[in-house]
């Protein structure tokens, strides 16, 4: 069984029959007996399931908010501002499939033919986070469906009931109940989807999973997609508007309760307005209401994951101990729930774990540096490589210094941003692949290369 608790309370809501390895196994093989025949469909059909999910979720919006809040504890208006943002997702990939998908000739003279089609991987596995289910959920299973490929997901234990909604939302959408499937349980239910021999394994989650996967996928030479954590910073240059800059910064830090991959998680400021950031910044955050995720005014909710609150204190007393100041926050709120205050140190560095090391929840440390070099050495200095921004007025200052960010996306005066437009990607610890964009539909897909002589 499955226990899905509410983190703000630490209730119980739910008890639910968890996969074994037997049950996965005959997923799988059900996956693998409907996928040729799903992959057989016209796109159009294909595309007029998602469209049909779609009007599903709109249909349901509130219902699906308040499932996600309960069991990720997400302030209900984020919650549905997931939802409401997956309908842009949505709409991109209804609009791109098509184009990309589409085979294409690419030499045709003196009777000989050249074309490319984009075959299906087959029948792919998605291992998923918790933390924006509907988005690194559908980022993965969307265009997989779309592109003709059978999909066996598992969504986050701590997400396990937004994942039930997505299958029944898919399946009243018209699409076969074997070709989407999903897989209830924990990590052993992930290694149980691992251990069949499915085409493809999309994996979103945390860096320590991510290589226990690659470690089991790699040497099976199958497509093998981990996006992983970040340590995203955000460079302040000295020619903004320090109030405006802070209360973006605040927001792409604290947003979801800081539990975004791409959360800015340390941020550099010039020596020059330091001290102004660092209060405008404070004052931001204490502004921050934490309460009853189901509250609409709340913004700041609950840690989904209880053992997290160990992983904050921790970063919090090595903080303190290596003489960096805590403006605000600092402690831990409860029990019941899963809370911590919103945290704020400055006077940090990198001999800090809170600068090193990812720390998935509403805490942030400033660091002054002395200008644009320091700042571009200090944002390289990780072992992640997801997203880096850069606040500044002068355009050509601030796209010189993210030139030299080595990162999956950058930022300028914005962050904590993700654009179904753009390719979704990390380097180094944040991981290999990619989602969204048009590269994001061609990779659930094979190019099959034809050579075709005329008689
Ligand atoms: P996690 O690694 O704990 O779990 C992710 C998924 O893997 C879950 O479904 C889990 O049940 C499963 N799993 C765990 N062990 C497994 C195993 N041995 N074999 C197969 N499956 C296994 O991560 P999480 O706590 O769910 O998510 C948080 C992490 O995800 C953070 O590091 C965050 O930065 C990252 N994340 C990255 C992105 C991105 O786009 N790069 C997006 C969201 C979250």
């Amino acid at each position: 069984m499955l226990t899905v608790l509410n983190p703000a309370t630490g209730v119980t809501i739910a008890e639910l029959p968890a996969d074994t390895p037997d049950s996965v196994a005959a997923k799988y093989r059900a996956a693998l007996s409907a996928q040729a025949s799903w992959a057989a469909r016209p796109l159009d059909e294909r595309l007029a399931c998602i469209r049909r999910f779609r009007q599903g979720i709109v249909g349901e919006l509130d219902k699906l908010a308040a499932i996600l809040t309960s069991e990720v504890g997400k302030p209900i208006r984020q919650s549905r501002n997931e939802l409401n943002g997956l309908l842009g997702r949505l709409d991109f990939f209804l609009e791109a499939a098509a184009p990309t998908l589409a085979a294409c000739t690419v030499f045709d003279a003196d009777g000989m033919l050249e074309r490319i089609t984009h075959e299906p991987l087959g029948v792919i596995a998605n291992i998923s986070a918790w933390n924006y289910p509907y988005f690194v959920g559908a980022n993965v299973f969307v265009p997989a469906l779309v592109a003709g490929n059978a999909v066996l997901y598992k969504p986050s234990e701590y997400a396990t009931l937004t994942g039930l909604e997505i299958g029944n939302l898919l399946h009243t959408a018209g699409v076969p109940q074997d070709v989407f499937q999903v897989i209830v349980g924990a990590a052993d239910a992930g290694s149980a989807l691992l251990e069949q021999p499915i085409d493809g394994v999309f994996f979103t989650g945390s860096y320590a999973t991510g290589t226990r996967i690659a470690r089991v996928v790699g040497p099976r030479m199958i497509r093998l997609q981990l996006e992983l954590g970040g340590k995203d910073p955000s460079y302040v240059c000295d020619d903004v508007d320090v109030a405006t800059a802070a209360a973006s910064l605040a927001d792409g830090a604290m947003y979801n309760t800081g539990q975004s991959c791409c959360a800015v998680e340390r941020i550099y400021v010039h020596e020059r307005i330091h001290d102004a950031f660092v209060d405008a910044f404070v004052s931001e955050v204490k502004g921050l209401r934490i309460g009853d995720p189901t509250d609409e005014s709340s913004y700041i909710g609950p840690l989904t994951r209880a053992a997290q609150i160990d992983v904050l204190e921790a970063q919090v007393a090595d903080a303190k101990a290596r003489g960096a100041i805590l403006r605000t926050g600092g402690r831990r709120l409860g029990p019941p729930g899963n809370w911590f205050e919103p945290t704020v140190f400055s006077h940090v560095n990198h001999d800090m774990a809170l600068m090193r090391e990812e720390s998935f929840g509403p805490i942030i440390g400033i660091q002054q540096v002395a200008g644009d070099e320091e700042a571009v050495r200090l944002m390289n200095d990780t072992e992640y490589g997801l997203t880096a921004g850069v606040y500044a007025k002068d355009a050509r200052r601030a796209e010189r210094i993210l030139s030299r960010v080595n990162a999956g996306s950058v930022y300028w005066n914005c962050c904590d941003r993700v654009s179904p437009r753009l390719p979704w990607s990390g380097v180094k610890h944040s991981g290999i692949g990619l989602t969204l964009s048009t590269y994001g539909i061609e990779t659930f897909t094979r190019p099959k290369a034809w050579h075709l002589r005329s008689p």
